[in-house]
């Protein structure tokens, strides 16, 4: 316990690094580092951007575990079966995995922040590059290799994943977990979002992702009682506060798909603003 490195998080309060930080970084930190605070009054509307196109297929799901710092829920990428394309994409990339970040209370807990504004938690859902790369090894190594989905929230078909989170309470338990359609957790309108060159927020920090922030936010469950420890370990760590601290934008745009002046005149009804 006391080896941890203390760091502050983006609320400013206290907290201990997790042991994945300590090991010696492979790539270290450049100047497309994810992630950012979003300013909503600098980003750039780009009306080029096109709407998001994911084709998921709920098949390819396979399994949930907890790797010891988050708990992802892992799909077959071996084929075309679920897919992302359109927005700031060019290429098509696969789905390989979705997980979260969450914080200790709902005071924090997500990585983007939006004007400062700090969310109980955030949702990745991972993208691989298969027209330019082989392999999601190669893609996460190079540019534009990953995309990812970037949405602080919860959601009535997370449901399905809380009851699935006891049998991977700890580090590096793992259970089969089928049929989930990473679909059912976007938030209605995919069509406003930001979008930048960043980062991956775990080492190896690699900045091969095109970052896709959703604007419409999901409130986050409860995934406080996981732990970042395996059976065998003597004290075990409750699993929170597994979120990268911000990083400097260094000159970057943040391009957004949305005028945030039609704002009010875009959402559609019904939908509670993210702002
Ligand atoms: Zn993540």
């Amino acid at each position: 316990m006391d080896c941890f490195r203390r760091m502050q998080d983006a609320g400013g309060h206290c907290m201990k690094m997790h042991p994945m930080w300590q090991e010696p970084l492979a790539i270290p930190g450049g100047d497309r580092q994810s992630p950012i605070d979003i300013v909503v009054r600098k980003s750039l509307f780009d009306p080029q951007l096109k709407p998001l196109v994911p084709l998921y297929d709920p098949q390819t799901c396979q399994q949930i575990w907890n790797n010891g710092y988050s708990f992802l829920v892992e799909y077959d990428d071996t084929t075309d079966k679920s897919t992302l394309k359109g927005g700031p994409l060019e290429d098509q990339y696969r789905l390989c995995q979705f997980h979260f970040h969450w914080g200790e209370s709902n005071a924090w807990g997500s990585e983007h922040t939006v004007d400062r504004k700090l969310f109980p938690g955030e949702l990745h859902i991972v993208h691989w590059n298969t027209d330019k790369y082989d392999l999601f090894e190669e893609a996460v190594m190079e540019n534009n290799g990953l995309a990812v989905i970037g949405i602080g929230k919860r959601h009535e078909g997370l449901q399905k994943l809380v009851d699935a989170l006891p049998a991977v309470r700890h580090k590096d338990s793992a259970v089969d977990f089928e049929r989930f359609d990473p679909g059912c957790l976007l938030p209605s309108n995919i069509n406003d979002y930001w979008t930048y060159h960043g980062s991956l927020t775990t080492p190896p920090l690699t900045e091969a992702v095109t970052w896709i922030v959703m604007k419409q936010h999901i409130e986050l469950a409860v995934f406080r009682s996981l732990l970042f420890t395996s059976a065998e370990e003597e004290v075990q760590k409750g699993m929170v506060n597994n979120f990268r601290v911000q990083q400097p934008l260094r000159g970057r745009t943040v391009r957004s798909s949305f005028s945030p002046f039609l704002k009010e005149a875009q959402s559609s009804a019904g939908e509670e603003p993210a702002l």
